[in-house]
């Protein structure tokens, strides 16, 4: 009886092997040969520059689906003074691993594409996103951004458009956003040292989604910084599904 479960076993994998390109097993793929710059993940885990020779890699979570989504070109109704680049199979690897480290409730599969271009009209702006693309541009991949950080900003934008009015008001309160009575505009009450980069002064929008995506990446972080921004977070976002 042991005898025929380990043929069968054995059987199966031979099987499994030879129905996979370059002999990779099922939930496996294949990685080329490929120069890789150093970086850090998106918990803060440094990944040093290596040659990586060619090897069967464990997919990360969902990447069979984002793998699809990785596309060439300009999406569409982008601007058309934006320069199309290709992927690399660095970037290819990179984004799909940062994928599989952000929670499902980011990963909106509603999104057609996720694209790469050369640079942003805006310069240093590292990502984008418009209707139901997100543009990934050369800075991103850059020792001046965590890529995954960049992701987790843009998706959560994406997060952000099915929230309710009340539900983002709530925010704004605990964040402490309010009306400049001079202006007219809204201004954020919290000291400088409680954001996690300046760009999150620009708009309650961009402070939510940069605070959103530390909070699934690197919570102890964003409890230190931003504590009651923080507990906001974190009593809503079991509320929080993916559309
Ligand atoms: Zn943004």
């Amino acid at each position: 009886m042991r005898v025929c479960f380990l043929l069968f076993v054995g059987f199966f994998s031979i099987f499994a092997n030879a129905a996979s390109p370059n002999g990779c097993g099922k939930g496996q793929h294949w990685v080329k040969p490929h120069a890789r710059r150093a970086y850090y993940r998106g918990d803060g885990t440094y990944v040093r520059a290596s040659n990586v020779v060619g090897h069967c890699q464990s997919n990360p979570p969902g990447y069979d689906v984002w793998n699809a989504k990785l596309m060439n070109g300009r999406p569409r109704y982008w601007h058309p003074k934006e320069e199309i680049s290709s992927w690399t199979d660095e970037e290819r690897e990179r984004v799909l691993e940062a994928l599989g480290e952000l929670p499902a409730v980011l990963k909106d599969e509603g999104i057609d594409g996720i694209f790469r271009l050369k640079n942003a009209l805006i310069p240093d702006n590292p990502a984008s996103n418009s209707f139901s693309s997100v543009v990934l541009y050369d800075v991103a991949f850059s020792k001046q951004f965590n890529l995954t950080q960049v992701l987790g900003h843009e998706l959560t934008h994406r997060l952000r458009k099915s929230l309710s009015d009340a539900e983002f008001a709530s925010f704004q309160k605990a964040a402490k956003w309010k009306v400049d009575p001079k202006t007219g505009l809204l201004r954020s009450h919290r000291p400088e040292n409680q954001f996690l980069r300046r760009n999150g002064m620009l708009s309650p929008e961009e402070d939510f989604c940069d605070d959103v995506s530390m909070y699934f990446l690197q919570p102890n972080k964003l409890k230190q910084i931003a504590p009651k921004v923080f507990d906001w977070i974190d009593n809503h976002v079991k509320l929080w599904r993916v559309k």
